[in-house]
């Protein structure tokens, strides 16, 4: 029974790592108040214009919103970012000043509730945390154990949340196609590929010989995203020298004996990857295969950044942050539009990307 002094508990459908996760603050090496252009709602923005707070934090705050310039009551304005890319508001420590001197609760939805993403369906709240936060990802790393879900009491307010769409496909539905990657022993491929024969896509498996188009494939789509994407324009610059493609399968085995828990962690993080975007948010059959068509690039980039990039060399963490990286780009633009886009023109067939 919640009493009046602890904050009011609401139930979520979650993955068992959520309840353990919490923000690393000053200790996070790609922090999302770094970098990002974080966008604030016209409620959240009249109501930091507004809060009663200290001269010094008022200056901070007045300082660091801008209106946006095309302003939506969604997307109303911005946090400016400092000389050093950090948010004008965060302090050396890490933490947020705002946080700090007001609370939780005085916070933009979005500072509050990033890597969090709450949404809603026909059986309730479900919440997870975005595999573009390092904290989630290592603890996704750390598991010894597929994700499980269960409904959970947290202290976290749900934000305004739009209606349930009509065509969006129930949650045992979502969870069916998630189970395929989580079943003993699966790789993550064969996995993708049964996911997309359930959804009647595309999603024949070429053969080896069909390695060298997906190595084209991902390294041609490689160059588009890196325009959009600092870090992975740095982690495709080591790459694309041609380096990338010699003797690809036998680095991969290479890689799989250093990362022997790779197969395993890459599942998890795919179906957190599925779990927090409802994958697929549609029964429209053009919309399925775009976003399965998304889910092979993503595997395709996945396998391609642990074998060019961090190889038998690299570090777990090096590995965290590509993957970081690379799930800011999904998840933050319009990925699965470029990918299809980019399908489209080279004609391959996207499974071929789950020979990778
Ligand atoms: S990326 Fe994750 S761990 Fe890092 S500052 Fe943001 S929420 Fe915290």
């Amino acid at each position: 029974m919640d009493d009046e002094r602890s904050p009011k508990a609401y139930t979520y459908f979650v993955p068992d790592y959520f309840p353990g996760f919490s923000c690393k603050i000053g200790t996070c090496r790609s922090a999302c108040c770094s970098g990002w252009p974080v966008s604030i709602s016209r409620e959240n923005y009249f109501h930091l214009l507004g809060v009663d707070c200290t001269a010094d934090l008022r200056r901070r705050l007045d300082c660091s919103m801008r209106m946006a310039d095309y302003p939506t009551p969604e997307c109303y304005a911005y946090f400016e970012h400092r000389y050093d890319g950090e948010c004008a508001l965060r302090m050396a420590d890490g933490r947020c000043a705002v946080h700090a001197e007001l609370g939780e609760d005085v916070l933009a939805d979005v500072c509050r509730l990033y890597p969090r993403g709450v949404r809603r369906s026909e059986c309730g709240e479900e919440c997870s945390a975005a595999n573009s936060c390092e904290a989630t990802l290592e603890l996704l790393w750390e598991m010894d154990s597929p994700i499980a879900f269960a409904d959970v009491k947290l202290p976290l307010k749900p934000p305004e949340l739009s209606p349930l769409s009509p065509d969006l496909p129930t949650r045992e539905e979502r969870m069916m196609l998630i189970s395929y990657l989580q079943e003993e022993g699966v790789s993550p491929a064969a996995a993708i590929a049964r996911i997309g024969e359930s959804l009647g896509c595309d999603a024949v498996l070429g053969n080896t010989a069909d390695l060298s188009i997906a190595l084209d494939a991902v390294s041609t789509m490689l160059t588009h995203l890196g325009e959009r994407n600092e870090t992975i324009r740095a982690l495709s610059a080591r790459i694309l020298t041609g380096a990338d493609r010699a003797d690809y399968t036998e680095r991969k085995q290479a890689f799989l004996i250093r990362f022997p828990r790779w197969t395993s962690f890459v599942c998890r993080v795919l179906v957190n990857h599925l779990f927090f975007e409802q994958f697929p948010c549609s029964r429209k059959a053009v919309q399925r295969q775009a976003e399965f068509r998304a889910l092979c690039a993503i595997y395709g980039l996945v396998s391609y950044f642990a074998v060019n990039c961090i190889g038998e060399n690299g570090s777990e963490s090096e590995l965290i942050d590509a993957y970081a990286a690379l799930f800011r780009l999904v998840e933050h633009s319009n990925f699965t539009a470029a990918v299809n886009f980019f399908f489209r023109g080279m004609g391959s067939s996207c499974a071929s990307m789950l020979l990778l």
